[in-house]
């Protein structure tokens, strides 16, 4: 439709602590500093398009109540169930709400031949990212800089982010690998520039991130669209399918395939163990490690929980938990 969205998330402390004086303690670090960020940079009178809120956790339910900034959020009801065909056909008639409302704000009307064109964009720029993917595998490309692309992902237009890692990908694609080390896959909370501290941290205490599952990293979106009929209904009901079905997010009640896809990964790539993130504040990931772990280790890999803020002061602590789970 023209518009080019813009995912709203800040890896920021300092701006986190603009906001803390009119927010919960223990509030999700990531949207405490998304408030210190509009704080400093508040929305002008003529940016009339609405913010699209999945009510995904509650602290996102509670966000617009909370920042109280203009304009009015546009909530996207998720359905918290996904397998059943009712909750699908309730996502299908929220992206239709969606549809209607970028229509009234943009005076455009969303067609067939628009919404294929940007599909199969979405597509190319998936087998790019998907490449990257591998290259993060095959040990050719540090965990750091792989956040660093994937963090990226929205802050242009698609196309140009796709180009940029195509860039990319040309020019890590011709360096060796590095030496088979320690590799350990990242589970739980997202993290977002410029907090990378436990990225950091873990290649400090001698480890490589070979793998994640972050909606922030290798799960900023579930993949390529598959439709059976190319028709403008066909292609819409598909892309709710992908969109909301093949979601692994830990919001969702039913989600028995988020653990048995960490488990494939884990075992396709010799990886020993999980390191799993949990911001602090942040339940649904919180709750999730309870179910995990005795799954990963009942399966012989290692799993190390680690709790943190934005903040530095924790940072000594937790690389001594990092270099005793690395001597595993
Ligand atoms: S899922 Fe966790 S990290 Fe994401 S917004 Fe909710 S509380 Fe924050």
């Amino acid at each position: 439709m023209g518009l080019h969205p813009l995912r709203l998330g800040s890896g920021c402390f300092c701006v986190g602590r603009l906001s803390a004086s009119h927010s919960p303690v223990l509030m999700c670090p990531l949207l405490k500093a998304t408030m210190g960020l509009l704080q400093f940079q508040a929305p002008t009178q003529n940016d009339t398009m609405p913010w699209v809120v999945p009510t995904t956790c509650d602290w996102v339910v509670k966000f617009q109540e909370l920042a109280n900034t203009q304009p009015e959020a546009y909530f996207l009801e998720l359905p918290h169930l996904h397998r059943g065909e009712k909750g699908q056909q309730r996502w299908l008639e929220e992206i239709y709400g969606l549809v209607r409302l970028l229509e009234n704000q943009t005076g455009r009307k969303l067609n067939r031949k628009t919404l294929l064109s940007s599909v199969q964009i979405f597509m190319h720029a998936w087998k790019v990212f998907g490449r990257l993917i591998e290259l993060r595998r095959k040990r050719v490309l540090a965990g750091v800089w792989f956040m660093v692309a994937a963090n990226s992902f929205l802050l242009d237009s698609i196309e140009i982010w796709t180009e940029r890692v195509h860039q990319m990908l040309e020019t890590v694609a011709t360096h060796p690998p590095a030496p088979e080390g320690n590799g350990v896959f990242l589970a739980g909370s997202p993290i977002i520039f410029p907090n990378f501290k436990l990225l950091h941290l873990i290649e400090t205490a001698g480890m490589d991130v070979y793998g994640d599952d972050l909606c922030t990293s290798e799960r900023i979106w579930p993949g390529a669209v598959c439709y059976e009929e190319p028709s403008y209904r066909g292609i819409m009901r598909a892309l709710a399918e992908r969109y909301h079905k093949a979601c692994i997010c830990p919001t969702f009640a039913d989600n028995e395939r988020r653990i048995n896809s960490i488990l494939n990964t884990l075992q396709q790539h010799h990886i020993r163990g999980v390191v799993y993130h949990v911001l602090k504040g942040c339940h649904p990931f919180d709750i999730e490690s309870f179910n995990l772990e005795p799954r990963l280790k009942s399966r012989g890999y290692h799993f190390l929980k680690i709790e943190t803020d934005y903040v530095q002061e924790d940072s000594q602590n937790i690389l001594t938990r990092l270099e005793a789970f690395g001597r595993i």
